[in-house]
């Protein structure tokens, strides 16, 4: 999680790695796109796509970019791996494959590039987050945690809330789901409150955005996890422009989909709220870096890593087993991006699964002794460039 000021601008130019580098992203008919695409620049070959991009860009202020980074930057949300994705296969970008993307790949199948470009280029894979922000409630019924990961989540979050030494009574658990994105009046409300739209362009634009997305049938009429692929901390604590909106740690549908088709079901919700949970750590104790660069994004990330792994395999939280523990670490390694250069950048699949396992052994060397968040901090700061390495 991070602002993502200018993230647009910055994803993924040609990323090399050492090992096996393949194709990152999905593929739809082909392996990769027939035209060019580029999404920061909204540019592209595809005649089709720049139609509809303009169409819909024409309702949008011409500021609507700087809008929506300052509120990126301010609520400092997590970005959707989802839209990575996808960025990533319109400009052949290649990375580790992970088990995620192999399930982005499904979730692309019959997807047409032209829609996938509009889709990227408007952020509309963002939209549920955003929703979540400024609407969700952890009573109103469109929030609800998955079915299935209810008791997982309720209880990781005592156990976050017993075992961490942070004030924590004020963070809200939610869900979020993907058919926001055809609830007209909802993706309305985004286009206001984040884009600075008009009221009346609002209107037009909401309703081209959820008229595409219902008339592509590999969206399922709004219902596909790629929307929804995404969990993140918020917190508004001192900014006047978030008044009234509580702590929150949200649970995208999707992700919890894409746990259950890698087969990380088991411990794979519970290391998602624990990783959350870290960034609240780090909230409550300021450790945010003043400035943002990709550097700093993945600091906090594998930091937050490292705080969601102690906490799992900790005898006073989770508790994990030996296999457990393997599976946290695998989930880590699943949610790793190569968006090296991008400010939206979590650490690569490699380091996410050593910053976890990292975690899970000063949990396990500290035995029911409970070490306070920033003595955890300063120690995993410290272990940060071996992480790094490997
Ligand atoms: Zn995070």
């Amino acid at each position: 999680m991070n602002g993502r000021r200018m993230r647009a601008a910055a994803v993924l130019a040609s990323v090399t790695l050492a090992g096996s580098v393949v194709s990152a992203a999905p593929s739809t008919a082909s392996d990769q796109p027939k035209e060019r695409y580029d999404v920061s620049r909204h540019q592209t070959t595809d005649r089709a796509a720049a139609a509809q991009v303009r169409a819909i860009l024409d309702h949008l202020p011409a500021d609507w970019q700087a809008n929506r980074d300052a509120f990126l930057d301010k609520a400092g949300i997590e970005p959707s791996p989802a839209e990575d994705a996808i960025i990533a296969y319109l400009e052949r970008a290649t990375c580790e494959e992970t088990e995620l993307n192999a399930y982005i790949e499904t979730l692309l199948k019959g997807v047409p590039d032209d829609t996938l470009f509009v889709l990227a280029v408007l952020g509309v894979l963002s939209y549920p987050t955003f929703d979540a922000v400024i609407g969700g409630t952890k009573t109103d019924p469109r929030y609800s945690l998955e079915t299935g990961t209810v008791g997982k989540v309720r209880q990781s979050m005592a156990a976050a809330r017993q075992l961490w030494d942070v004030k924590n009574g004020d963070i809200d658990v939610m869900g979020m789901h993907s058919d926001m994105v055809v609830d007209r009046a909802r993706v309305i409300r985004v286009l206001r409150v984040v884009f600075g739209v008009s009221p009346k362009d609002a209107q037009e634009a909401g309703t081209q955005i959820v008229r595409l997305i219902k008339a592509t049938p590999a969206l399922r009429g709004g219902t596909n996890p790629l929307f929804s692929l995404n969990a993140f901390a918020f917190t508004g604590e001192g900014d006047p422009d978030f008044g009234g909106i509580s702590d929150r740690i949200v649970m995208g549908e999707g992700i919890i989909k894409a746990l259950r088709w890698t087969d990380d079901i088991a411990v794979g919700p519970q290391m998602v709220l624990s990783h959350e949970f870290g960034h609240h750590i780090q909230f409550e104790n300021h450790a945010y870096p003043a400035t943002e660069s990709p550097a700093n994004t993945r600091k906090m990330e594998l930091m937050a890593d490292a705080y969601g792994a102690y906490l799992d395999a900790h005898s006073k939280g989770l508790n994990f087993t030996p296999k457990q523990i393997d599976g946290t670490v695998a989930v880590s390694h699943l949610v790793g991006d190569c968006s090296v250069d991008s400010l939206g950048h979590h650490g690569t699949p490699a380091q996410r699964a050593r910053a976890a396992r990292w975690g899970a052994d000063l949990a396990l060397k500290n035995g029911s002794n409970v070490l306070p968040s920033k003595r955890v901090q300063a120690l995993f700061l410290t272990a940060l460039p071996g992480i790094l390495r490997g």
